[in-house]
Formats: C-alpha cells, structure tokens, sequence
C-alpha cells in the first residue's frame, strides 16, 4: 500500500530521548500503516553507539539519518550546555534536510514534524515550511505540565524558586517546592540553562500540538489540567504511554547475556536491580558507600557501574569509549566479598530484559522516566534515587503513588551505607513490601489497560495518526 503520510522526527544527541522517540515512531506506525517516519538526529562528534544499536532493528517505513556532527572541543564543557549548543548548530542542516525531503519528487511529501522539547527550535523551521508540528515530550504529564506553564510561572513568581517557601504551583501537579525542579536549570534564574529552558517553553505556542508518553489514569489530574490549559486554543495534547524499550538489547552482547544467565540462576522476585540510567554516574565517594551498603543489607543484586564521576556524560556506555574499568573503582575485597551475592556489570546492561526477568523483585533506580515506565510496565518496585533533570519529580510522583521507597541523602547529598542498608532490606523484605508490590501490580494492570486496543494511549494514538492521515490528505488536493 503506497504511504500517505510523511511525518519527520527530530530529537537531541541524548540516548534516553532518541530511544523513546524511536519506540514512539515504532508504535505509530504499528497502528498506522499510511505513515511513513525519517528520524534526522544531530548528532556531537558520532552518532551515539547505543542509538545505532537500536537502529539496526528498525521497519522499514521508519528511516534514520544524522545530522553532520558538531565538533565536542567548540562545544562548553557542560551537558545541558554541550546539547543545547549542539542542537542550536545543528538547526541549518536540519533545515536544508527538511526542505529537500519536502521538495523531491521521489517520496512521499512531508506533512508534519515532531520534535523533542529540547529541540523546539525545530518548531519554527516547521512554521515556515508551512508543516504541521508536534512536540513528543519523552516525561511525565507533570515534567510536561511543568515545561508549558513555564512562560507563566516565570511572570508569577519572583526571585529564585529554591528559596520559595510556598510550593510552586504546576497546574494539576502535587505541590512542589523550588528545591525539587530541575536543579541544573531552576537554581539560577540568570543561568543559561534556565533561559534556554524558558525559551523553549515559549517556543511551545509554535506546535500544532503536544505528545506526552504517560498515560491518563496514572497522572489524572495532571492529565485534566493539561487538556484544560489547551482547550481554548487548538493545540491538541494526546497521552500516548507508556512507550518503553521494545526488546533493545545490550551495546555489549558478552555482558548481556552473562548477566541474563546469571539471573537465571536466583530464586523468583531477590534480585535488586540498580542502575541510573544511560547518563549518570556516581562520586567515587558514593560509589563506594553504595557497594558497602549493597553488601550490608545481605540481599542479592545486579548492579550497572560506570567509572565514577561529578558529571554527566551523554555517551560513557562501553568499554569501547575509551574509559576505565569501572570494577577498579569498587571497594577493596568488595567483588570477592559478594560474588555469592552479587553480579557487577560494567558500562550498559539489557534493562528491560533484566527488568522483566521474574528473579528481580526490586530496582534501585535514579527515576529517569524511561527507567520509570519500564518499572512500573514490569511491576517492579522501586527505591528511588533522583539525580538529575526532573527526577526528583518523576520521584516524588512514585513515592506518592506508593510504588517506591525514597534514599535519604546526608547534608552533604550522600546517601550512607546504613541508610542504603535499610532502605534496601524494607523494599525487599520489610513489612511494607507486600502492600507495594499489590500497588504496583495494579499500576501494572492499568498501564497494559491504556495499552490495550481500546485503551486511552492507543486511541490517542490511533487519533493523532488518522487525523495526520485527513490533513496530508487535505494538502494533497
Ligand atoms: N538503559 C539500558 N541499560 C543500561 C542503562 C540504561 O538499557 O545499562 C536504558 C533504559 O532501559 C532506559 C534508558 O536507557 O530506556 C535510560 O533512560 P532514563 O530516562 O531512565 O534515564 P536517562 O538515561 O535519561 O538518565
């Protein structure tokens, strides 16, 4: 059947959102036949290993190409900075891309462009294309709650959030104080990072309309208040999650499957997975107290390790990097200590698979909301553990909803062995970890539910593409 639909995406140079992107592309076209996909991805030096890995796996109405890189050394050495002034580079190749895919004759013409948040400046490209455009928020309904009522908040509240006493409003949200947004770009209004942020949110009024992966039912009123905010103009939002990683497999194969295997091997519903996503890393510090604590609470666990760090690193997930071993930095003794106990998997593990495997009944997780989803889509409780971005939001939704056990951090932001200790005895075989697990359980039911083929994320999703289908087939005549 010929495509009638051309829809191109676009995102930033950071694993985590160009894999929900790509997933999101995969389950539009799933329902969508007529639709055909090309992801153009900038990119900073080389496209990054584990999108590529993801690639390799791609249908054929989904396309992929990468923007020419920008060269890391003209980049500040500073990741939200770094990916900002990436995507800024990238935006006149993106441009010329889109003006040849929508001049040729040999494919189907262009009719609309999704763009993540953080690459709105796409919006305007799309503006004067005369495309349609849609931002794919890969975040809760309350980090995108949080992204549109920016340009609001901004008007409203004076001097720095952090030292509001009075939790700060977000339409439909929990109350939240200034301490818990995003800290790299909240904590200093005069910051770059706060501007860009801010006028990302305005670029917002751009879209034609808003896609955000979470699901009505989990965050209800957050889901009401963002329908609300749009109701009177005629930006559509549509829920569409949860989207998690289909099957992607380990950038590593020889780690994955070891670890597989390993798991393999322990009884149902012991093992704590812990791991802080595809950019985090921990202080040497902390690394070291985590492992102590690991041992201390005598429970069985999988642990991803990167070297330790005091920053973010968008592309630290193999030993083909060119970093060190991250099993040199463990505690001495530590790995003969525990290898009855323990399995530590360097750089990148298979996290759905590990996630889905029945020996794991917990994951200590920094609540990046990929991590979230796949957690709750598996009904795996959670010890949360926010780093960085809005992962002290997406933590304190789970904590609310009663499906994770919150880490205390010392006043100098540790978190201590005994503490950790604790915390992972109670998840995993305290009182309280019956009722958590009925809870996740039933989160569970409800995601596969908005699932489901008359459930509320596929009919927004079967929505958003036949309406695509009637406007490029308006275009057409
Ligand atoms: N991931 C993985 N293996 C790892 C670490 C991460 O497969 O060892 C995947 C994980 O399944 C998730 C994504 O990387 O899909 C991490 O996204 P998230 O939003 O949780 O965190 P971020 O990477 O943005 O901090």
């Amino acid at each position: 059947m010929a495509k009638t639909t051309h829809i191109v995406v676009t995102s930033i140079p950071v694993f985590s959102h160009q894999s929900s992107i790509i997933e999101f592309c995969k389950r539009l076209i799933h329902l969508h036949h007529h639709i055909h996909v090309t992801c153009i991805f900038p990119t900073i030096d080389a496209p990054i290993p584990a999108t590529l890995k993801l690639l390799e796996s791609l249908p054929s109405s989904i396309n992929c190409t990468f923007l020419p890189p920008i060269n890391k050394q003209d980049l500040p050495h500073d990741v939200v900075l770094e990916i900002e002034l990436a995507v800024v580079q990238s935006m006149p190749s993106l441009r010329s891309s889109l003006r040849l895919l929508c001049s040729t004759s040999t494919c189907t013409p262009v009719s609309a462009l999704v763009v993540d948040p953080f690459a709105s400046h796409a919006l305007e490209i799309a503006k004067d294309l005369n495309l349609l455009s849609f931002v794919y928020f890969p975040l809760s309904a309350m980090g995108t709650s949080l992204f549109l009522h920016l340009p609001t908040l901004h008007e409203q509240v004076s001097g720095e959030y952090k030292d509001h006493t009075d939790p700060i409003q977000i339409p439909g949200c929990i109350p939240i104080h200034g301490q818990d947004l995003p800290p790299e770009f909240f904590h200093d209004r005069s910051s770059p990072a706060y501007g860009f942020f801010l006028l990302h949110s305005k670029n917002f009024s751009l879209a034609h309309g808003f896609l955000v992966n979470s699901f009505s039912k989990m965050e209800a009123s957050t889901a009401r208040a963002l329908q609300k905010m749009h109701n009177n103009s005629t930006q559509l939002v549509y829920l569409v999650g949860p989207i998690i990683q289909n099957g992607s497999k380990s950038i590593d194969e020889s780690n994955g499957s070891d670890c597989l295997k390993w798991l393999e091997n322990q009884t149902p519903n012991t093992v704590l997975y812990v791991s802080f996503g595809s950019a985090c890393t921990l202080s040497q510090q902390q690394i070291n107290e985590l492992a102590l604590g690991l041992e201390v609470s005598g429970q069985k666990f999988l642990w991803v390790l990167r070297e330790p760090s005091n920053s973010i690193n968008v592309g630290n997930h193999s030993a083909t990097n060119d970093h060190d071993d991250p099993l040199k930095f463990l505690p001495q003794g530590f790995l003969e200590r525990t290898k009855e106990q323990g399995l530590v998997v360097p750089f990148w593990a298979p996290q759905t698979q590990i996630l889905s495997h029945i020996s794991t009944g917990g994951f200590l997780t920094h609540c990046g909301w990929n991590s979230t989803l796949e957690s709750l889509v598996f009904g795996v409780p959670m010890i949360t553990w926010p780093l960085f971005s809005e992962q002290r939001m997406n933590a304190m939704l789970l904590e609310g909803l009663g499906v994770g056990l919150k880490v205390r951090f010392n006043e100098i932001g540790i978190a201590e062995r005994d503490e950790i200790a604790k915390v992972i005895r109670d998840l995993m075989i305290g009182e309280e970890r019956s009722e958590i697990r009925q809870r996740i359980e039933d989160l569970k039911d409800v995601a596969a539910g908005a699932l489901a083929e008359d459930g509320s994320s596929t009919m927004a999703l079967s929505l958003f593409g036949t309406q695509m289908k009637n406007l490029s087939l308006c275009n057409e005549i």
